[in-house]
């Protein structure tokens, strides 16, 4: 993934979007100055507003500023009376801290960096259209889950000042593991991380790919700010697949101190039983590894 390359096209994208804007909001003065009326206010307010600007801090400033201020005014109650926003006299940019330049002061700006991680993450997840926490209907949950979304949330906030950096959500089918995966996945995208989600499905089918030399992809999962593998224990077991790669995984990123959080319907004794050992003492080290237990009851918890 070539970042800079990334970079300069979403910024060229952003100089696109801006100049749209303004040409838009041009077009609309342009056709608002048909009217003499507004002309002749419109133009003695940018005229005052200039001066204004120009001044000092003196008796001529404040006579001033009542002239932009009294303009200002006429310019409004005209547009009232005709039905039109105010809004509609400023190009409208999607971004109003940077104005859609992509700079706050001569930093970059977040909407940028929220752009690129999205695109980061997406070359390295299947899926980018991520639920959030804020898609949650708490009326239909019950305790135990409000409770669980609590912990996430807070880890969410606080990471990466937290000791935990594995997490498996344990739940049956229906119970929201999912749902919860991809709210901590949508709340890294947005705090600038690159975020790589897989099913343990996929995973395995991409190691399967690496393992046979057909895909080199799987860096990905061993690089990324956060992996999130969502349905642990679905996945057939392949011989020197499987269990190999999925504790090299996890073992690589717990050595360099990423977090990989993990979904699954598999109790710790489970987790024993289908793979191994090695596997078993990473994902239940109670020293890095929380354990995040759904109500396991079928339902909905994303609002319609
Ligand atoms: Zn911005």
């Amino acid at each position: 993934m070539d970042k800079k390359k990334i970079i300069e096209e979403i910024k060229q994208n952003y100089l696109i979007k801006r100049i749209r804007a303004e040409e838009e909001c041009d077009n609309f003065i342009k056709k608002l100055r048909k009217d003499k009326y507004f002309n002749d206010i419109y133009t003695d307010y940018n005229l005052k507003q200039l001066e204004y600007l120009k001044s000092k801090y003196d008796q001529e400033n404040i006579k001033l500023k009542n002239d932009v201020d009294d303009l200002k005014k006429k310019i409004n109650l005209y547009l009232k009376n005709k039905n039109i926003e105010k809004s509609k006299l400023t190009p409208h940019y999607d971004c109003p801290i940077c104005k859609d330049t992509g700079l706050n002061g001569n930093k970059i700006c977040s909407c940028i960096k929220k752009e690129l991680n999205k695109r980061l993450s997406s070359i390295c997840s299947s899926q980018i259209n991520f639920h959030s926490f804020k898609d949650c209907d708490s009326s239909i949950m019950n305790e135990t889950d409000k409770k669980a979304t609590e912990i996430l949330k807070t880890w969410c906030k606080n990471y990466p000042s937290v000791s935990k950096i594995n997490i498996n959500i344990i739940g049956g089918a229906g119970s929201g593991k999912t749902f919860m995966l991809e709210s901590v996945a949508n709340e890294f995208i947005n705090n600038g991380y690159v975020v790589c989600f897989k099913t343990m499905f996929e995973l395995n089918e991409l190691a399967r790919l690496y393992h046979i030399g057909k895909s080199y992809k799987f860096s990905d999962c061993l690089n990324a700010d956060i992996l999130l593998i969502d349905d642990l224990g679905t996945e057939p077991i392949l011989n020197n697949v499987t269990k190999e790669y999925l504790y090299n995984i996890i073992n690589t990123r717990q050595i360099h101190k990423l977090p990989t959080i993990i979904s699954s319907n598999l109790s710790p004794d489970d987790i024993l039983n289908r793979y191994d050992e090695r596997i078993f003492s990473r994902l239940t080290n109670k020293n890095i590894c929380l354990n995040i237990m759904l109500d396991s009851n079928d339902k909905r918890l994303i609002k319609k």
